[in-house]
C-alpha cells in the first residue's frame, strides 16, 4: 500500500516553475531520502507533502485521501526542520506536549505521549529543563519528541541535522536509524548529504532542476546511476 502518493506534481512560484512533474509512490513504513543540489527542489516538493506550499499541479495523496486541499493539522503528518525553533519559555515536558494541548487531547494522555517519546529518545532526566539548557544533539531530540508524540502516519524531515557538528550528525544519523526502526513510520526525508541518504534510506530520490534523475535503493544507485549527473552526485565528497 501506498501511504504517499506523489502524482504528477508541478510547482511554480509566480512565472518560475520549480517542480516539473513529479512521480512517486512511498509505500507503508518506508523510509525515503530526496537528495539533490542546493535550490533543486527538496525542500519545495516535501512542503507541499506537509501542505505548507500549495500545489500548481497534479496530487498529493496521503493514506488514500487527495489531501490538496486538506490544511496542514489535518494530514496526519508530522515535520521536522532544520531550523527546530523550540520555545525557550517552555520546558521540555511543555515543547513536547504543546501541539497536543492545541488539540483536545486529555491531560493523562498528553503526559503518557510525553513520557513515552521522551523514554524512546533518552530525555526522561530532562523532562523540567528548558532549551537554553540543553545540547544541540538534546535540542533535536526534542524537536523529533514534539514530531513522535503526534501519532502521524508520516514524518518529515527537511536536513534535520544539518546544523549540527559533523560528529553529533553522524551519531543521530544512527538515532533516527534506530527510531525507524522501532517505530516504523513512513518518513520522507530531505537531505543535500548523499552518505547520509545513504545510510538511513530504503531508497533514495534524486532530484536535479525540479526534476527526478533516479530513485531506487542505495546499492543501485552505486551500481547502476543512470546519468552523469547522479554518478557526480553519489559519488561526489560530502
Ligand atoms: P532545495 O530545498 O532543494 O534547496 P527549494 O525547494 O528550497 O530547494 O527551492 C527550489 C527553487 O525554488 C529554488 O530555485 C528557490 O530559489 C525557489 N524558491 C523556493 N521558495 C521560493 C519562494 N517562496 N518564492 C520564490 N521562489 C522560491
Ligand atoms: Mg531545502
Amino acid at each position: 500500500m501506498s501511504t504517499v502518493a506523489i502524482r504528477n506534481v508541478h510547482k511554480s512560484y509566480g512565472a518560475l516553475p520549480v517542480i516539473h512533474c513529479v512521480s512517486l509512490d512511498i509505500s507503508d513504513g518506508e523510509f525515503v531520502a530526496l537528495v539533490g543540489p542546493s535550490g533543486c527542489g527538496k525542500s519545495t516538493l516535501l512542503r507541499m507533502i506537509a501542505g505548507l506550499e500549495d500545489i500548481t499541479a497534479g496530487d498529493i495523496v496521503i493514506a488514500d485521501r487527495v489531501v490538496n486541499d486538506i490544511a496542514p493539522k489535518d494530514r496526519d503528518i508530522a515535520m521536522v526542520f532544520q531550523n527546530y525553533a523550540l520555545y525557550p519559555h517552555m520546558n521540555v515536558r511543555q515543547n513536547m506536549g504543546f501541539a497536543l494541548r492545541q488539540r483536545k487531547i486529555s491531560r493523562d494522555e498528553i503526559d503518557r505521549r510525553v513520557m513515552n517519546a521522551a523514554r524512546i529518545l533518552g530525555l526522561e532526566q530532562l523532562l523540567d529543563r528548558k532549551p537554553r539548557a540543553l545540547s544541540g544533539g538534546q535540542r533535536q531530540r526534542v524537536a523529533m519528541g514534539r514530531a513522535i508524540v503526534r501519532n502521524p502516519n508520516v514524518f518529515l524531515f527537511d536536513e534535520p541535522l544539518s546544523n549540527l557538528d559533523a560528529k553529533l550528525r553522524v551519531q543521530m544519523r544512527s538515532e533516527l536509524k534506530e527510531l525507524h526502526q522501532r517505530l516504523g513510520v513512513t518518513t520522507v526525508y530531505v537531505t543535500h548529504d548523499q552518505i547520509e541518504a545513504m545510510t538511513l534510506a530504503d531508497r533514495v530520490v534524486v532530484m536535479n532542476g525540479g526534476i527526478v534523475e533516479q530513485m531506487g535503493p542505495p546499492l543501485e544507485l552505486y551500481d547502476k546511476p543512470m546519468s552523469l549527473f547522479v554518478a557526480a552526485f553519489i559519488g561526489s565528497p560530502p
